[in-house]
């Protein structure tokens, strides 16, 4: 079976229905690291991040989320 992300954040650009994420890779990170890292830094460069341990899922975010509509999209090297 392949992977599949299941994702409810529907205002995110890669959000397609039945909750289903269509980028072509994600990278999920500490909130920290999403918060002090820019935009470019995303998926493809994922194998070189340092290590993020976090407590909880509450401090873990989808790095690629990217807005509909925002003019950012294209920063990350992700497509659908
Ligand atoms: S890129 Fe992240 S936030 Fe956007 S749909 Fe995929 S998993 Fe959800």
């Amino acid at each position: 079976m392949a992977n599949r992300v299941n994702c409810s954040v529907n205002n995110c650009h890669y959000w397609t229905q039945g909750n289903a994420c269509a980028a072509s890779s994600i990278m999920i990170t500490s909130d920290q690291m999403g918060y002090e890292e820019p935009d470019s830094f995303d998926a493809p460069q994922a194998s070189l991040a340092p290590p993020s341990p976090v407590e909880s899922c509450m401090e873990t975010c989808c790095k690629t989320f990217v807005a509909k509509g925002s003019p950012h999209i294209q920063d990350d090297g992700v497509y659908k």
